[in-house]
């Protein structure tokens, strides 16, 4: 029998819970107490009706919510873009291209020199309370540097996705076509061991929608399961395809139509919102308002990259959502953690209901409001993951 442990004097304790409250979809329970036992969460409730545990946990008042769910990062990369973001910021655009910078200096590097590098970020990603998170090959695009990469993330975390469609490498760009056959062909051969998830770049400059279509479905045919960055930088056919294809989350969506709301309002895609791109590019907002008040389900996630939003920061993101994007701070706090496991077609993160991993992050602060009211502030002071404190 593993040990139980009380966590209790909660000010606020965000479930996620839908069976707590016909009304709030947080689940909220105030003077509340969470009870672990093992790697899961045992009991939540009011504290004074907390069952008898082994160990005891005072939160001091603060507030506790479940661990971000991170759905859509690229952590196995090397090499430094402060000069483009430099330049950048004194007026240059951004165009997909920068991300052969990215590929040149990962091909350049030890497997020892990728796997520090993703560590380091993901410990920075704990301490800011993220405890799920999913990462992308991407910066290899050979076959070789694509499953080194996949092999590498594949040791810290179940979601990883191959991406070898990120962008076509310079040796190919006389022959795109012949890229998309080795994408679909060997190099998914050798990385679809590797991974759960495939995923495309369909944006003007990287893949347009029939190469992603024929990338996206060749992936299915072997077992990965399909999500697509979306509508990024342009209007385009990649939102549609994906909830066509049934992705579980269409990333980024900061370009849509009507008709590419309604599909996601309708279909059952996540649109997967990435404010740490617009603010690293000084891009337009996508309108979270829009998707919600159209009834498509949304997450927040960073999209940590070291080209175009070079955050790993969960509450950074939240912040901006609620300030550029009309999340409220109920929804944006759903999005980063409940809303990130769907995108990631999950339901044992992202909540803290009986039974669901007991993955939690106690604030500094009284409630989850305090996110987006004190921008910046470093509040997440305990981070607990499978039932142990690690930060
Ligand atoms: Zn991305």
């Amino acid at each position: 029998m593993s040990s139980s442990t009380v966590i209790t004097n909660i000010a606020t304790l965000i479930t996620n819970d839908p069976s707590l409250s016909d009304t709030d979809p947080l689940g909220t329970v105030r003077n509340a107490a969470v009870v672990l036992e093992g790697d899961r969460v045992a009991w939540t409730g009011e504290a004074s009706k907390a069952p008898a545990t082994d160990n005891r946990v005072d939160a001091g008042g603060r507030a506790v919510i479940p661990g971000f769910v991170d759905s859509h990062s690229h952590l196995v990369f090397a090499g430094d873009r402060t000069e483009e973001f430099h330049a950048r910021m004194s007026g240059r655009p951004y165009g997909a291209g920068g991300i052969r910078t990215t590929v040149a200096a990962t091909r350049a590097a030890t497997d020892a020199e990728l796997e520090a590098n993703l560590t380091r970020y993901l410990r920075e990603a704990l301490r800011q309370g993220t405890t799920t998170f999913e990462t992308k090959s991407g910066y290899g695009l050979t076959v070789e540097d694509e499953a080194r990469a996949l092999r590498i993330a594949a040791a810290h975390t179940d979601e990883v996705t191959f991406l070898g469609a990120h962008v076509v490498p310079p040796e190919f760009a006389e022959d795109p076509a012949a890229y998309v056959a080795l994408v679909t062909g060997e190099m998914l051969d050798a990385c679809a061991p590797h991974a759960r998830w495939i995923d495309v770049f369909c944006e003007k400059g990287a893949f347009d929608g029939d190469q992603a279509r024929a990338i996206l479905t060749a992936g299915r045919a072997r077992g990965l399961r399909p999500r697509v960055h979306a509508n990024q930088l342009t209007y385009g056919p990649g939102v549609q395809l994906a909830v066509e294809l049934d992705a579980a989350s269409a990333d980024h969506c900061t370009h849509l139509t009507d008709a590419d709301v309604d599909a996601l309002a309708q279909g059952g895609t996540v649109a997967t919102l990435l404010p740490g791109a617009e603010f690293s590019t000084r891009a337009q907002w996508p309108d979270a308002r829009r998707l919600l008040d159209a009834g498509a389900t949304v997450a927040l996630s960073t999209d940590c990259n070291p080209g175009s939003s070079f955050t790993s920061s969960m509450p950074f993101c939240l912040a901006l959502a609620v300030r550029d994007m009309g999340m409220t701070p109920d929804e944006a706090l759903w999005s980063a953690t409940a809303g990130g496991a769907r995108a990631l077609r999950r339901d044992d993160v992202g909540r803290l209901a009986p039974g669901a991993y007991a993955d939690l992050a106690v604030l500094d602060a009284p409630s989850h409001v305090h996110l987006a009211y004190r921008p910046g502030v470093p509040l997440v002071t305990e981070v607990w993951h499978r039932g142990v404190r690690v930060n």
